[in-house]
């Protein structure tokens, strides 16, 4: 199989007229020069440019996994058991405790617990183990290059410099990401030169080899953006009977009174806690998987990154360093993802019954999913608007 991919890359390449990739390279040089000339207007040294660009070409593997569109978009359950590992938990409660005085500093001064700051290095690098190899000004001036997204990654390229230009790091450790995160913490350029913090005192901001760098950063980063220091994540909730899935829509923030008059209960059956706050309520899977009660810091949480996967992945994580329990549910036997294609079909059968599911392009929405609930609660079923190979089956053999 590999063999065959390696045959057919290099028919493509020959394939390709040699004189197209040459030229490319000739525009991204002169657009290189015209940058470069900018980034004197704004500051950056012409030392620093001259030195940053030296090697610099348009790097055309950066632009591939940039163009890259998978056909499958991994479920919640598949997302979930890939970041949140028995290694992962294994390797987070050792390095919680072997570095518990650096992270409760962090914590005094920023009010984050030790066990989130733990949770992000785990989830974004294996905890440091790795940082990514590509040269960061060649990404993103590849990605300023390329008139996609060129005005964002043109800002990040200037902030990429600007850290070089002040010595927090050399040209040749500058490495990261294809999309240009940096470090151990994995921070875009732009989120360095804001929030990254020299920790150890030694005159520089290296998230690549300073743990209290990397540590403090992460905990200014998450204070500066609204970190609650009294308040939790989030817990996971069980539903009551004939629950109302409507009310999941992770948007609608509620006091944990009125949740707990409706029926919600921690997941080991405790009532929830008495505390006077507002809590959001997410169902990621469909209606047999898990629910949470989310509150403000999973916001924050969504800050570095923003996807409720992602940060209840970090928030489980932290949990489970701190030795709270497992998930209450397991994925189902049918939990399989759905291509584009059948979600394309799931939308088009829903308007064809005369549920309007808006513009079929494969990718389930709020208005997708509002229409799914609507077909699912006229027959009675859990009211959850979650796109399965079950619904789609169903829709198929449905007539008007
Ligand atoms: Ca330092």
């Amino acid at each position: 199989m590999r063999f065959r991919f390696i045959l057919l890359a290099l028919f493509l390449s020959l394939a390709l007229p040699a004189s197209a990739s040459e030229s490319n390279e000739a525009e991204f040089q002169s657009w290189v020069k015209d940058f470069k000339k900018q980034a004197v207007e704004q500051g950056i040294s012409k030392t620093t440019l001259d030195q940053a660009f030296e090697h610099v070409t348009l790097n055309q593997k950066v632009l591939d996994l940039d163009s890259r569109q998978p056909e499958f978009t991994r479920t919640f359950w598949q997302y979930f058991r890939s970041a949140v590992t028995e290694w992962r938990i294994a390797k987070g409660r050792y390095l919680y405790q072997k570095h518990r005085r650096l992270l409760d500093e962090v914590t005094k001064k920023y009010g984050v617990p030790g066990r989130f700051l733990v949770a992000f290095w785990g989830m974004e690098t294996n905890f440091g183990g790795y940082t990514g190899n590509i040269p960061i000004i060649e990404s993103l001036a590849t990605l300023a290059f390329d008139p996609r997204r060129s005005e964002f990654f043109s800002k990040e390229l200037i902030d990429a410099l600007k850290i070089l230009d002040q010595g927090h790091v050399t040209l040749d450790e500058m490495k990261g990401s294809w999309a240009g995160a940096m470090g151990q913490c994995q921070f875009m350029p732009s989120n360095y030169v804001r929030y990254a913090v020299d920790g150890d005192g030694d005159g520089k901001k290296d998230l690549w080899g300073s743990l209290p760098d990397v540590f403090f950063s992460a905990g200014n980063f998450l204070s500066t953006l609204g970190w609650q220091k009294q308040e939790n994540w989030g817990r996971e909730v069980s539903l009551p009977e004939n629950f109302n899935y409507v009310l999941a829509d992770g948007k609608t923030a509620r006091p944990l009174a009125e949740w707990s008059k409706m029926g919600l209960k921690l997941a080991d059956g405790r009532p929830l806690p008495k505390e006077d706050m507002q809590a959001k309520l997410i169902l990621p899977s469909d209606y047999r998987g898990p629910a949470f009660l989310v509150f403000d810091n999973f916001k924050v949480i969504k800050r570095w990154n923003n996807s409720n996967n992602y940060a209840l992945g970090v928030a489980h994580l932290a949990d489970r360093i701190i030795g709270r329990p497992d998930l209450s549910k397991k994925a189902p036997k049918d939990d399989k993802a759905l291509s584009k294609t059948q979600m394309k079909s799931i939308q088009e059968r829903l308007n064809w019954l005369g549920y309007d599911a808006g513009k079929p392009d494969g990718i389930v929405g709020s208005q997708t999913r509002s229409a799914l609930r609507a077909f699912q609660a006229e027959r009675d079923l859990p009211a959850d608007g979650y796109p399965s190979h079950r619904m789609l089956d169903m829709l198929l053999s449905t007539q008007k």
